[in-house]
């Protein structure tokens, strides 16, 4: 279904579609079907066989989220898409997929707090251990990483909250160097501005309930096979995929699928066995959501880049976590990976530390007080308090999450109209330092009056 004729935009609306040869419905139709009828008792034994590969149960497949499974394969590049009812399902299958009790994981530091947990918590109740990469730029601390038990690399193209990026080539080449797989969470970029295979990832995971879905009103996850990692090169690595003890049927995966191993394995023994599968009608939505990912994508980075640069400007503004910054130390990697945009969820911390970051989030009206990402409304969060409160303030201090430090995750709005609401929060910050020397100003605020914030800002400034 890829053609080479056709630009990004014209494939998310349609790549993967299949013409509805009973009606003709140019939109897919939702299948709310728990099962499919077969034909007659041959059709039901061939279908449980595989020598037919209609459906026969949603668990195990439906035509609606195969639809969609074909359009993320596409849009990223893939072999083969597994679609699944949340962010946190698809890395628990793409996981469970390569990982038993004994082995090893190399994950970068700054990663979803979710996943930290699931790899540390859950995982880890399995006997399966992490190592963090503190920097993940730093290729030789990965290499160092790596023992034998070692069965995969992770790490996020884009981690939040403070918008790093990941040197995709450089950790895919480490990986592949120490004989594992690299699995990305490729989340708040999209395939959009950048597709991870085409750099050397070898698994692709996202949270569809972000930007992919874009309209926030439901959850959704999915795990993209590259099809380029060669299981046959170490088969005692990968002893569930190579041996036929492991596969029912008598021949092992790699046999019976090829290059299609793991994607297969981690559909039929992980996901339909765990089953987290998404409802037709939430793949239904995601589909929706995905046919105008590229104009919402450029626009969120756009109005992104543009709120970046006005609060490198403010003085109460200590650093501005934005790779789209030339002063960025993630800037070179934003220039070679993400040529389209560095991607709209980025930190910026307040110098009056967390009584500055209250004042200024309950002061905006616009931005969503939320914890979500990738939405088409304007996010505001404060990490220190929420995602990351259960780090010490040691591990917080070490990964830069100070407690002025609030995350934003910037919509589609106006970009006028988002700046105008930030500067509400300003107006609160410096109305709340007045109010510490008994400023008339406050009081007005806290009775609930609205402050004409142009005059505010204008004797600040
Ligand atoms: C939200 C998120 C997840 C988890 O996804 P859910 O759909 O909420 O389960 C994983 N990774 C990243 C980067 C996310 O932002």
């Amino acid at each position: 279904m890829a053609n080479d004729d056709h630009g990004f935009a014209t494939e998310q609306v349609h790549g993967g579609f299949v013409p509805d040869a009973d009606h003709g419905a140019r939109v897919p139709a939702i299948h709310m079907s728990s099962g499919f009828l077969f034909d007659d008792f041959d059709q039901a034994r061939d279908r449980f066989a595989g020598t037919d590969d209609g459906y026969t149960y949603t668990r195990l497949g439906n035509p609606t989220n195969a639809d969609v499974e074909r359009r993320i394969a596409l849009l990223e590049r893939g072999a083969e898409a597994i679609l699944v009812s949340s962010g946190q399902a698809a890395a628990t299958v793409a996981f469970l997929g390569l990982l038993q009790a004994g082995d090893h994981v190399v994950s970068a530091q700054s990663i979803y707090e979710g996943t930290r947990g699931l790899l540390l918590q859950n995982l880890g109740r399995l006997g399966i251990e992490v190592d963090f990469v503190a920097d993940a730029r730093d290729l030789d601390a990965w290499a160092a990483a790596v023992r034998p038990n070692t069965k995969l690399f992770f790490a996020e193209t884009i981690p939040n909250p403070k918008n790093d990026v990941l040197d995709i080539a450089g950790v895919a080449a480490t990986a592949h160097r120490a004989g594992v797989p690299l699995v990305v969470d490729n989340t708040l970029a999209t395939p959009y501005l950048v597709r991870p295979v085409e750099h050397g990832a070898d698994i692709v995971i996202h949270s569809a309930s972000k930007f992919l879905s874009g309209h926030g009103s439901g959850l959704g996850g999915v795990v993209v096979d590259g099809g380029t990692f060669d299981w046959s090169v170490s088969p005692e690595r990968w002893t569930h995929l190579t041996s036929p003890e492991h596969a029912l049927g008598g021949r092992s995966y790699v046999d019976a699928h090829g290059t299609r191993a793991y994607v297969v394995y981690a559909r039929d023994v992980i996901s339909s066995r765990i089953g987290p599968t998404p409802s037709p009608f939430n793949a239904f939505l995601l589909r929706q959501g995905i046919e105008t990912l590229s104009l919402r994508i450029e626009r969120h980075s756009q109005n992104a880049l543009a709120i970046a640069q006005w609060l490198d400007q403010q003085p109460e503004v200590t650093s501005v976590d934005h790779a789209g910054l030339a002063s960025s130390p993630f800037h070179d990697l934003a220039e070679r990976y993400l040529p389209r945009g560095a991607g709209s969820v980025f930190a910026f911390t307040l110098a009056g530390g967390e009584p500055a970051a209250r004042a200024f989030i309950d002061a905006v009206q616009l931005f969503s007080r939320m914890t979500h990402l990738g939405d088409v409304r304007s996010l505001i969060l404060h990490p220190a308090t929420t995602t990351h409160a259960g780090r010490t303030p040691a591990e917080r201090a070490a990964q830069g999450i100070h407690d002025g430090l609030i995350r934003l995750s910037v919509g589609i709005e106006d970009v006028a109209d988002l700046l105008r609401d930030l500067e509400r929060g300003f107006a609160a910050l410096r109305g709340a330092e007045q109010h510490a020397q008994g400023d008339s100003l406050t009081e007005l605020q806290s009775l609930g009056h609205t402050v004409p914030e142009q005059h505010v800002i204008a004797e600040e400034i």
